[in-house]
């Protein structure tokens, strides 16, 4: 790995002691305050699993607090192409750092989403991986489309609109986080619905800030003022909740509205 990443250049990543400029925030352009830096190799597993999942990589990654909008952000991927992420981050070793990805957390969720969805409801998965999720819709009998740039059989956006779009744990890996809303709300049907999750600031910083994970692809943590900036529309946020589905975080479509809340946030991009 880390003969790998020696070809990137060592200051991928603005050093704190650089100007301002070098961090501003990629949601507000506001300037973000050196918040933490730590090698390349830190994953979120590391928390859970007590113990380093990778070996050091002896590459430094910094994050910054946003002043204007508390997004926690590194500019370290700015200039990354797919292909980099491909080989770096979302290769062979990724489970290691996201053992949820095998399939466990598109359990809970698609269980969830199969309990409240209705039956005319067109759905698209942004993000979708390897497809777990709409290939359980499909067999329940949804119109139901995937898009993942990082999979072969999901990498075309589909030409059409959905009545809801789901975008689990994409956020947090984006470098230009303002492209998302455009193309999320390209993609909506008027008046559908966006069920988004990603973590929010004040569970991403807990236990040693576990979230901000550079081999995860962790781009940022997002607080609400940040989430609401990208999605003005944006209902029902659960900041507690992470995973759609676990234990007393199902969707309760009767009481929020003709589809479903979300672990953070729903709603049209912009307005109802
Ligand atoms: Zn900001």
């Amino acid at each position: 790995m880390a003969q790998n990443l020696a070809q990137f250049p060592r200051d991928y990543s603005p050093a704190p002691h650089r100007g301002k400029g070098d961090c501003l925030c990629p949601v507000c352009g506001m300037p973000g305050l050196h918040y933490l830096s730590c090698d390349f190799s830190k994953s979120c597993n590391d928390a859970f699993a007590g113990e380093a999942q990778f070996p050091q990589a002896d590459i430094p990654v910094h994050y910054w607090r946003c002043i204007g909008c508390s997004y926690l952000f590194t500019r370290f991927f700015d200039h990354w192409t797919p292909e980099d992420y491909a080989r770096h981050i979302y290769n062979e070793a990724y489970l290691r750092a996201d053992p949820p990805a095998d399939g466990s957390r598109c359990r809970a969720l698609s269980d969830a989403l199969l309990n409240c969805l209705p039956r005319d409801c067109s759905f698209l998965d942004y993000g979708c991986g390897e497809g777990y999720v709409v290939e359980r819709l499909r067999r329940a009998g949804y119109d139901a489309e995937g898009y993942d740039p990082y999979f072969g059989d999901w990498a075309d956006v589909p030409e059409r609109r959905f009545d809801c779009i789901l975008c689990v744990e994409v956020l947090e890996h984006l470098a230009e986080p303002l492209a998302l809303p455009p193309i999320l709300e390209r993609l909506l049907k008027p008046g559908g619905t966006i069920i988004l999750t990603t973590l929010l600031t004040d569970y991403a910083t807990q236990s040693n800030n576990w979230y901000l994970s550079p081999r995860n692809g962790h781009v940022g943590a997002h607080s609400e003022k940040s989430l609401a900036m990208l999605f003005p529309g944006i209902r029902h946020v659960s900041p507690a909740t992470h995973t759609i589905g676990d234990n007393n975080n199902a969707l309760d479509i009767d009481r929020l509205g003709r589809l479903v809340t979300t672990a953070v946030g729903t709603g049209p991009c912009h307005g109802q």
